[in-house]
């Protein structure tokens, strides 16, 4: 397999004589693949799964009103746009903000939140499996919107995070599994606005509070046990900050000690920015702070700005660990009363004309505040994935 050393060089001299894009290509073309020089095991078996990641889906009243049609309720429209982000990837979570009710209870928004399920049909059927349910907002209709919630999820091909149905239901570790590589996720909520379940029903909503924090670090400590990697979705943060608090640095420092590979928070309704953290021990966890909202009648450019998260986790004959991570706009669109998210690539100055909440809006004016708060200096409409600063040590030594 190895190319004669003077045989290479009188190949490179004379590709030198041709015009630089076939050069780099027929260099390309002879020289070794890095893996092949850092000599890898010849049967690695190497398993990817491809973790996607969105924000707020708040479901205000014109959201709602904007889904009724002569056929009832459809809201397939606000992911349409989407729906190609979505292709390849294995875990696709959203933050649902809001739960559902029963069309007798009475569909309400703001301030104390209740929709149609039919919202949960349109995120099955865009592909959405993991619906993180531990919000501020969970218990806005108390137990039985709850449960009404819980019954309509765990009737869908969807992971539930963040609620519980019991006390022994709060125990389990939500998982997904790809060929033999684990992934544990968990949700829990800082808040639930004042409202508390009965006494004995606690187990209801996941809280993350000083309180709960020997029992979540048991919780985590299993989940780590029958798993991999471990991606927490805590709600957490300061609404519409586009800086990450005191209360997210404590608890990602708290999530990075008892093993969180990935962080991924929800609640602020604005972006925040995504980085490596590593702790005191060692360990490394990617956390986005805040995806910000995914599909809100919020109406600034800050909140109608959210971010799509993207990460690769790989297991090989080294281990389970993150590859890289991006993160890449998208932008909740409304015009003529209809509501609909694109990624920003997608999106348009013609477009944006037409935008009902926000005027005289550009594509590059959304880009600007996407990396002003980002801090991401790529100078590119698409960030590149971004990959970590330590590579696991045998993708190091690659000479
Ligand atoms: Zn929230």
């Amino acid at each position: 397999m190895k190319t004669d050393k003077k045989t290479l060089a009188a190949l490179i001299v004379s590709a030198a004589l041709l015009v630089c894009a076939a050069a780099l290509a027929i260099f390309e073309l002879l020289a070794p693949a890095p893996e092949a020089m850092a000599g890898p095991p010849e049967e690695s078996d190497s398993v990817t799964i491809e973790l996607f990641a969105v924000g707020d889906n708040l479901m205000h009243g014109p959201l709602i009103k904007s889904g009724l049609g002569a056929e009832g309720y459809n809201f397939d429209g606000f992911y349409e746009h989407i729906l190609p982000q979505l292709e390849g990837m294995d875990i696709k979570a959203i933050n649902q903000e809001t739960v559902f009710v029963s069309p007798d209870m009475g569909y309400t928004g703001y301030p104390t939140f209740g929709g149609p399920a039919e919202v949960g049909d349109a995120l099955v059927k865009a592909g959405f499996n993991v619906i993180e349910q531990a919000s501020n907002h969970s218990y806005d209709k108390r137990e039985e919107g709850l449960r009404f919630t819980m019954d309509y999820w765990r009737s869908q091909p969807v992971t539930l995070l963040g609620v519980n149905s019991s006390a022994e239901d709060a125990l389990r570790v939500d998982k997904f599994t790809k060929d033999g590589f684990t992934v544990a996720l968990a949700n829990y909520t800082y808040s639930l606005n004042g409202l508390a379940p009965p006494q004995g029903e606690e187990y209801l909503v996941n809280m993350m509070d000083d309180e709960a924090r020997p029992a979540i670090a048991e919780q985590l400590a299993r989940a780590k046990a029958e798993s991999d990697l471990l991606v927490v979705f805590p709600h957490w943060g300061t609404e519409y900050d586009t800086e990450p608090d005191d209360f997210q640095r404590d608890w990602l420092k708290f999530f990075n000690e008892n093993g969180a590979d990935v962080i991924i928070g929800a609640h602020p309704h604005v972006l925040q920015t995504a980085e490596e953290y590593i702790g005191e021990n060692g360990h490394k966890t990617v956390v986005f702070y805040s995806l910000g909202n995914f599909i809100s009648n919020q109406d600034t450019l800050a909140k109608e700005l959210g971010g799509m998260a993207r990460v690769t986790l790989v297991k090989d004959d080294f281990g389970a660990r993150v590859r890289d991570f991006s993160l890449e706009p998208c932008f909740t669109h409304v015009s003529g009363g209809k509501y609909t998210v694109y990624p920003l690539e997608d999106y348009t100055d013609e477009l944006a004309r037409t935008h009902s909440k926000l005027g005289g809006l550009t594509v590059q004016a959304i880009y600007d505040e996407f990396y002003r708060i980002t801090g991401f200096e790529t100078g590119k409409f698409r960030p590149e994935r971004t990959p970590l600063t330590q590579p696991p040590a045998e993708e190091r030594n690659i000479e």
